[in-house]
């Protein structure tokens, strides 16, 4: 039976943020003092043998496994650099949201199956046009090969001129009417959902200095109807139900929301009308609104992985601080999972209940 899947192929908001050659050695550096201290560690007594991670019974490669496993994800792995990309999956139902540059580690999947026989059928839905969300278009696969059917969909009436003007001369090589697969543009109703296949897709706006529209994809699972909810980009100037009116269901009992946390609470204050968003104002509207898991993302360009680390740790404090002054005044704060978003995070919502 198929799943209700989400898989993100980029996180990182407005530009592509690969580590720089410096960045990766003093990367390196840290990791190598860290291995060194659990070596000294395990050859000094220990009254915990929790703490031996490093029994020299081990083989040097169960050693190094153990160690990179003892790794918190920022040092491991880091968070990833590419774009904005997800992709919702089930059974013969696949959705793309959002064109960054993570779009083209999807396509060479995707050209894997029946996209790299000129036999497959995309459904990609754009929230807006800024160069993040965009940018992977030209270098997704799928595109080029004939046979292919790619469906792109948008609120935004301009969604058939922006996308020709990516392939343009002196933008890109390639002119729009050569793409070898058939390119079809879609504009979507604002708040109507639509159906394809087991799911249903509705747009809603979001806070951004040009027009952006998150999505809301619901499917009926064993276990109920699930729904994942895709919140970037956004400033989140509307906080209050009153405020966000019929936008307001983006968000209720979301089972993954998806939410533009490019800021650190107090980045935020200095970034009026930048058009993103931080972790607390996630959490307020995600507490309010039963939503059950969180994943922070569209992270800034400029932040490392320590940087994105340390806004991870401020927001446990955030919560921490919420929930107690919440306990004072009698009100009770419901459980929430949330994280801050690495690329290639997947999370799977459920089977999906054959209708
Ligand atoms: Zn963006
Ligand atoms: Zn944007």
């Amino acid at each position: 039976m198929a799943n209700f899947n989400i898989k993100f192929w980029g996180v990182r908001g407005s530009l592509p943020a690969p580590k720089s050659p410096e960045a990766l050695r003093t990367h390196l550096r840290d990791v190598l003092l860290r291995y060194d201290s659990e070596i000294e560690k395990s050859q000094t007594p220990s009254e915990t043998p929790s703490e031996k991670t490093f029994e020299t019974s081990k083989s040097s490669v169960e050693r190094v496994d153990a160690f990179v496993e003892s790794l918190p994800p920022w040092m491991s792995g880091g968070y990833g650099g590419e774009t904005s990309c997800a992709e919702i999956e089930g059974g013969a139902s696949r959705i793309i949201i959002d064109a960054g540059s993570g779009l083209r580690h999807l396509g060479e999947k995707l050209m894997k199956g029946p996209c790299g026989q000129g036999q497959g059928e995309v459904h990609l839905f754009f929230t807006h046009f800024h160069w993040d969300h965009l940018i992977g278009l030209p270098f997704f696969a799928p595109i080029f090969v004939a046979g292919n059917v790619i469906r792109l969909y948008a609120v935004q009436p301009e969604l058939e001129l922006c996308v020709r003007r990516l392939f343009e001369r002196p933008f890109f090589p390639v002119s729009f009417e050569s793409l070898g697969a058939a390119v079809s543009f879609h504009t979507l109703q604002p708040r109507r959902a639509m159906k394809l296949g087991a799911f249903e897709i509705t747009p809603y706006q979001l806070d951004h200095p040009d027009p952006c529209w998150g999505y809301r994809i619901e499917a009926e699972t064993t276990a109920g109807r699930k729904s994942y909810a895709h919140c970037v980009d956004s400033e989140t100037t509307r906080v209050s139900r009153e405020e966000l009116g019929e936008d307001l269901k983006l968000y209720q009992k979301a089972s993954l929301c998806f939410f533009d946390a490019q800021y650190t609470l107090g980045e935020f204050l200095t970034h009026m009308n930048w058009g993103h968003s931080a972790a607390p104002l996630g959490l307020e509207i995600g507490l309010r609104e039963g939503v059950e898991r969180i994943l922070f993302a569209h992270h800034d360009p400029g932040a490392g992985d320590r940087k994105i680390a340390d806004a991870e740790r401020q927001t446990r404090d955030f919560l921490d601080a919420y929930r107690a002054k919440s306990k004072q005044t009698g009100r009770h704060l419901p459980e929430i999972e949330w994280q801050f978003a690495r690329d290639g995070d997947s999370f799977d919502l459920g089977e999906l209940r054959s209708s």
